[in-house]
């Protein structure tokens, strides 16, 4: 079967569903979801979104803080173009109906401080600001006639034509499994936008949902775009340390509001790495606790707010403090216990400031896309701001070039007669977990370049595996996810190994140093042909 519409988006969070509403008075816009609308990183965002909001900060502040955090490796002009869209992006998100969390009294917006920032920047609601964007995101969406939404449809690969005029090649839509019915669809559109969100489910820690395979990333490079930078993959360093529950991230905003990290003896220890202690930059954060549970052979060390008063503490983080409370701890009295976990892909689909990629009429925005904001680390709660921004600033690209976009011409069935179903479904779980842990091993906070070519070879075997699994047997969602893993694995091992030096994220104890020049890691596909658009990623084309 056969959709068409105007706009094809992939992906449900901030970045999918503000560029779905922008367009909406303009377009006939599908949105893809996999699962539930709701199920990605956005919901789960705690912390906030940095803008420039109060008058005692400035542009030239937030700009700088990003750039010391992003180690050389930012891209001054993408960057100067989130932070001076910030406040605009926010006026915009509470005129669709978002409710941040006001100063006591006063109708002035509370505005927290996390690590890395010169001020208090970041807006948020108390501290579960994803579920308060993402919620009013969701009733906006359902309530235009002109978003379609598919929810539990997975798009597989994505299509692409050659140019009646042009003769170049541009994307036309994608190959969508309907999970409920087992049926593969065709997807047309004449712009497709990749919103799929991260990839640091490749690691066997992460803060992410299941979802986060990177599959808008697997995609785009299998359709012949460029990658960059996925070696930056930024480790949490406070992911709740609890037997039953993965997966429960301990905001950075709790350190912003004076919470002390200690050794399991009740020490503090942050002294010794870096003087700003608990909020310094979250790699250094991360790989000082890295270090201290390696040598102290411990399995978590701990995160203690409890010198705070009850009512500030409940105020302030009233998720956390009853997340934590309904397991037994109750962080008013004592102290968290806390591992790092795989939380944010820096690296990704190569675009200009519109969001455009290399393959004509495909955009990427928000974490799947690689817009030079992060550099070699992202800042806390720079990336809610670029989801909004770049999707907004896709939509208006979008709308003024639509009209003149030939319709795709149809395109060929998903033939699935040659599979048949499967009877050994122990291959993607076995795959799926030996993947990520061989990418924590392996590929975690700390690498070398020995450990980096072990894993090259294990992600060979892997692939060669699943790439004969996928030729024979029907697809399902556990395959297309373990199949981008797979992908995105081998894009982050090769940007690891090509980077010899340590910046940012990047950590090698084989390259100490940092070199004198900065420069991106960028992975360029075979199939990256002359028939490509080649987008300028200095934020400007
Ligand atoms: C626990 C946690 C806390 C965070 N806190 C903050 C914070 O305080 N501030 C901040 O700025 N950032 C924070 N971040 C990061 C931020 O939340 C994410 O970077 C951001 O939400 C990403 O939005 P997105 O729209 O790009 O992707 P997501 O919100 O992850 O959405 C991805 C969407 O793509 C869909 N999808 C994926 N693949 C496919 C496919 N093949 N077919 C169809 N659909 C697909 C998914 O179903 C989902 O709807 C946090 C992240 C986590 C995990």
């Amino acid at each position: 079967m056969t959709y068409s519409h105007d706009v094809l988006v992939i992906g449900s969070g901030a970045a999918g569903l503000t560029l779905a509403l922008s367009l909406a008075k303009h377009a006939k816009v599908a949105v893809l979801s996999k699962n539930a609308l709701n199920q990605g990183s956005t919901w789960f965002a705690q912390g906030g979104i940095a803008a420039v909001l109060d008058d005692q900060d400035s542009i030239e502040a937030h700009v700088k803080d990003t750039l010391i955090a992003g180690a050389g490796l930012c891209h001054e002009e993408s960057v100067r173009f989130t932070v001076e869209n910030s406040k605009a992006a926010i006026k915009w998100l509470i005129e669709q109906g978002v409710i941040f969390t006001k100063e006591n009294g006063t109708e002035d917006y509370h505005l927290t401080k996390e690590g890395g920032h010169s001020h208090r920047r970041i807006i948020h609601s108390a501290d579960a600001t994803g579920r308060a964007v993402h919620s009013t995101l969701i009733d906006q969406v359902r309530l235009q006639q002109n978003i379609q939404v598919y929810e539990d449809h997975i798009a597989v690969n994505l299509i692409t034509q050659a140019d009646t005029n042009s003769r170049k090649l541009r994307c036309t839509g994608a190959y969508v499994l309907d999970k409920n019915s087992e049926q593969v669809h065709v997807f047309q559109a004449k712009v497709v936008v990749l919103a799929t969100g991260g990839a640091s489910k490749v690691y066997l820690y992460t803060t992410n949902l299941d979802g986060a395979s990177g599959d808008g990333i697997a995609m785009a490079w299998r359709a012949g775009c460029r990658i960059a930078n996925m070696e930056f993959n930024q480790f949490h360093p406070t992911c709740l340390y609890h037997a039953s529950t993965k997966n429960f991230l301990i905001s950075e905003a709790l350190r912003g509001e004076g919470a002390y990290l200690r050794l399991p003896n009740g020490e503090r220890f942050m002294h010794r790495f870096d003087e700003r202690l608990e909020l310094a930059p979250r790699d250094i954060v991360a790989r000082a606790i890295d270090h201290e549970m390696k040598r102290l052979g411990c399995d978590c060390l701990y995160l203690d707010i409890s010198h705070k008063t009850p009512d500030f503490i409940k105020e302030h983080f009233p998720t956390i403090y009853a997340r934590c409370l309904e397991l037994g701890i109750d962080i008013t009295k004592e102290p968290i216990p806390v591992v790092p976990a795989a939380h944010f892909t820096c690296g990704g689909v190569v675009v200009d400031k519109n969001g455009q990629t290399d393959l004509q009429n495909l955009y990427a925005i928000g974490e799947t896309s690689f817009t030079g904001l992060h550099g070699a680390n992202r800042l806390a709660s720079n990336s809610l701001l670029e989801c909004v921004v770049y999707a907004q600033s896709s939509a208006l690209q979008i709308i003024n070039s639509l009209n003149a976009i030939n319709p795709p011409e149809q395109s060929e069935e998903w033939d699935s007669t040659r599979v048949t179903n499967s009877d050994e479904d122990v291959v993607i779980s076995h795959n799926w977990d030996e993947l990520r842990r061989f990418m924590w091993d392996y590929v975690g906070i700390v690498r070398t370049h020995k450990r980096l070519e072990r894993a090259l070879h294990r992600i060979e075997l892997l692939k060669a595996e699943i790439a004969d699994y996928y030729s024979n047997y029907k697809i399902s969602s556990d395959l297309i996810e373990l199949r981008n893993l797979a992908t995105v694995a081998e894009l982050i091992i090769d940007s690891a190994l090509e980077r010899k030096e340590s910046r940012g994220l990047h950590y090698s104890l084989d390259f100490p140093n940092k070199s004198n020049i900065a420069r991106d890691t960028i992975l360029v596909p075979t199939n990256f042909a002359a028939q490509n658009i080649v987008v300028s990623i200095d934020g400007n084309d």
